[in-house]
């Protein structure tokens, strides 16, 4: 088989570089678990983490703006396809982008103060981070489940898996924690993870996934001043139904594969920062605008 350029510049950076995976809550949809993390260091990742950390201090930074900016409404900025959409087609509504960035680039961010001498590569559902990753500089590349799936085909084709001693029973991600945001990729899962009950009620938050959701969302908005937050991904269904995705399952098989990932974590340790939750030194949370 025959790889893209692209794809064989990213493999020579894993074989000649130390490199930090950011792999997206969203590969249980794609891959097993572990054995993904078992794959991603034979083909040569250092570091695997997930995005998960990213997502918790995002759910927190959301409700202490809605709690300090009380008058104002928002719209979700997690989605690089939502933003520009609004950019491009609601430009009036362009300021209710809430100045936060995304995981992907927080966790580049993380990624680049923990490991400085690492090169990282976000692996997930998405094709619209490519672009978020050219325009940010926060990450240094960024390809598909899809694309990934290549290079592991790849590998096997031409018997190049590193042979590595490793025990699935203990293999785990570089931990941060182990946490509830393994919801991110499903639609509604800021809101379901925000806390927001103290701040905003239900009726002020609007979740809505794909094209047609999003269009009707700003209507209810611009409709009710009451209603305080957006909650909107571009793709049905969430990043479970984004492009860069295998699987042709249904969505409510790949949002149950979520769920079991989930649940089955909750059993594994959680290593060093067991139960504990910790901003990490001074980790910028803003969008770059
Ligand atoms: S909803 Fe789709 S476009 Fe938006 S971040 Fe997820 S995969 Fe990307």
């Amino acid at each position: 088989m025959e790889l893209s350029d692209n794809l064989k510049k990213i493999i020579k950076i894993i074989n000649t570089k130390k490199t930090v995976c950011l792999l997206a809550p969203a590969f249980p949809v794609d891959f097993k678990y572990p054995d993904i993390i078992i794959d991603l260091k034979k083909i040569g990742f250092s570091k695997i983490l997930e995005l998960t950390y990213a997502a918790k201090l995002i759910s927190i930074r959301y409700s202490k703006i809605l709690k300090r900016l009380p008058e104002k409404q928002f719209i979700c900025a997690n989605c690089p396809s939502v933003v520009k959409y609004i950019e491009n087609k609601y430009p009036q509504h362009k300021a209710k982008i809430i100045n936060v960035a995304s995981p992907m680039i927080i966790m580049g961010r993380y990624s680049h103060a923990e490991y400085p001498s690492y090169k990282t590569i976000f692996v997930g559902p998405c094709l619209s981070k490519k672009q978020e990753a050219i325009e940010n500089h926060e990450v240094d590349f960024a390809i598909t489940f899809k694309e990934l799936q290549e290079i592991f085909d790849y590998y096997a084709e031409k018997k190049l898996f590193k042979k590595i001693d490793i025990d699935p029973k203990t293999v785990d991600f570089n931990k941060l924690y182990n946490d509830y945001t393994k919801i991110y990729p499903l639609s509604g899962a800021v809101a379901k993870t925000m806390n927001y009950k103290e701040i905003v009620e239900k009726k002020q938050v609007v979740i809505a996934d794909g094209i047609k959701g999003i269009d009707l969302a700003i209507k209810k908005m611009e409709k009710n001043k009451n209603i305080r937050l957006l909650d909107i991904l571009f793709c049905e269904g969430g990043c479970i139904g984004g492009p860069g995705i295998m699987s042709k399952d249904s969505l409510e098989v790949k949002k149950k594969k979520i769920l079991d990932y989930k649940k089955e974590c909750k059993k594994t340790p959680m290593g060093e920062h067991f139960g504990k939750f910790e901003y990490y030194k001074d980790l910028k949370l803003r969008r770059k605008l």
